[in-house]
């Protein structure tokens, strides 16, 4: 009894031990019968075992039938170097067939024939000056053509199509006496365009107007839209929507002009450009510019304080001005004065008698000062405005930038004034800033290095010579950034359109 119990005891023990052990026994077992996989490498690299190798190509198959349809081709090519082998294995880690095609997808996507497009990177500044780093791109097609019907539309948003056929053709006219020669248009960006297998995850672009957009917009998103309203302006929904007119001009290309009609209820696209290459335009012009006469002060003690009496009229001038100007996407960058100009007729000065004592600011030998245009002097020697006031490419340009007047030329104060700045700043480089004491202030900024004349507390009339003109700060090229301001400039004032001034 006692021998039976100790063989019941002994037996029940070993029960409860091969119990215990009986999943990871049963699992050691079964491994012990090698199955036959299949072993899918890419690149040299497995990346997973599958039950059947039919099952992966049959859904290649399938696969590569929707792309077809898709981009209308009838051949889609495997990722180079996909090896499925067959292999008897303990191994029973299977994928399924879709996570194998998942896998080969993300590492090595199937491609079609096309073209691989690349577009070089070109840096770039805003019109605040700061450096705007470009970006290589890839753009890919099914046909050439499309990109080249593409790169066409874009350039013609920005030179017209009259001035195109001319340059292209050699048809210019020449400049006679006065005009504009187109002396080059070119993409900066450097495109090299090669047959290539393309990806079919990527973008790839199959008709001529989803590329223009692209390559507009920089997105084939939807641009935004506004609804005209009563009163509207071209000028006033560009600038309410932070673009130039010009940009809106190109957003909305059935407008012909500024003016042209709008009326409530019409949509508009507000489309923020985003070029993704750069037409470099250089234009050769000649015009001829009515020059300022100047007007002199002659004190006459005989007469009271308070007389004052013109004694001979002022007679504008006549410069023939040549202009070397370069325009990036329609915008004008630079304007670069070719020689000093010609003078066809000289200005007469204006002679004015006053009475009484001289004043102190007129006794110093600034008894000459720049004729007026209105109440307000014009800052400098010339009158080309190479960048206005107003939104561009997404930033506010707060001031006008006058160019053309050559590197060193004058920059005179627009009115009387005490001086409130004059420094360096890294943006603004050399710089002026006066208050007119009558909620005004200007700013003249780009100055010539050690040119600035006149130092903060110092008191200025209009037409006074503060400074030279030149390219110190953030300035792409020679021009005084002018800005006229209600309030201190950027302490609480707004910027002005210095053009309604004048
Ligand atoms: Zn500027």
């Amino acid at each position: 009894m006692k021998k039976n119990s100790m063989k019941q005891k002994l037996v029940s023990i070993l029960l409860i031990l091969v119990l215990a052990g009986t999943i990871p026994l049963l699992t050691a077992f079964s491994n012990k019968e090698p199955q036959t996989l299949y072993r899918v490498y890419l690149k040299g690299k497995s990346i997973g075992l599958i039950k059947s190798k039919e099952a992966l190509e049959d859904y290649i198959d399938n696969r590569q039938n929707q792309i077809k349809e898709k981009f209308g081709v009838n051949k889609v090519y495997l990722p180079e170097d996909l090896d499925i082998e067959k292999e008897v294995t303990f191994d029973n880690d299977v994928s399924s067939i879709k996570e194998i095609y998942k896998k080969i997808e993300n590492i090595s996507p199937f491609t079609i024939r096309g073209y691989e497009i690349t577009i070089g990177a070109v840096d770039s500044q805003a019109v605040d000056g700061t450096e705007i780093k470009g970006k290589k791109q890839k753009v890919y097609v099914l046909d050439k053509k499309i990109f080249e019907e593409a790169v066409d539309n874009i350039v013609h948003s920005f030179v017209s199509e009259e001035d195109y056929e001319n340059y292209a053709n050699g048809t210019q006219k020449e400049i006679k006496d006065v005009g504009k020669i187109i002396e080059s248009i070119t993409i900066e960006n450097k495109i090299t365009i090669k047959r290539a297998n393309i990806p079919v995850d990527k973008t790839i672009y199959q008709d001529t107007s989803t590329l223009s957009k692209y390559l507009m917009f920089g997105t084939i998103e939807d641009q935004q839209k506004y609804i005209v309203q009563e009163g509207d302006t071209i000028e006033d929904i560009a600038f309410n929507n932070k673009i130039s007119t010009e940009e809106f001009m190109i957003a909305n290309p059935s407008f012909t002009s500024t003016n042209s009609l709008l009326y409530p209820g019409q949509e508009v696209t507000l489309g923020i450009l985003k070029p993704q290459f750069r037409v470099v335009e250089v234009d050769h012009v000649v015009f001829d510019e009515e020059t300022n006469y100047q007007t002199e002060t002659q004190y006459d003690n005989t007469k009271e304080v308070g007389y004052s009496e013109i004694k001979q009229h002022g007679v504008k001038g006549v410069t023939r001005i040549t202009q070397k100007i370069q325009k990036v996407n329609g915008a004008t960058v630079d304007v670069a004065a070719v020689g000093t100009g010609e003078v066809l007729k000289e200005p007469v000065n204006e002679i004015i008698v006053r009475g009484g004592k001289k004043t102190s600011y007129y006794s110093g030998g600034y008894g000459t000062v720049v004729a007026t245009r209105g109440q307000w002097g014009w800052p400098a020697t010339c009158s080309s405005v190479s960048s206005p006031f107003g939104y561009r490419w997404g930033t506010l340009h707060d001031a006008i930038d006058i160019a053309g007047c050559g590197y060193g030329s004058n920059i005179f104060a627009a009115q009387d004034g005490t001086v409130v700045q004059s420094a360096y700043k890294y943006d603004n480089g050399e710089f002026i800033t006066i208050d007119h004491h009558n909620g005004y202030y200007t700013m003249y900024a780009h100055m010539v290095s050690g040119s600035r004349r006149v130092k903060v507390g110092d008191y200025v009339v209009k037409g006074q010579v503060i400074g030279s003109m030149g390219m110190t700060g953030a300035a792409s090229g020679v021009h005084v950034h002018f800005a006229i301001w209600r309030g201190y400039p950027y302490r609480g004032g707004t910027p002005l359109n210095p053009l309604s001034f004048y």
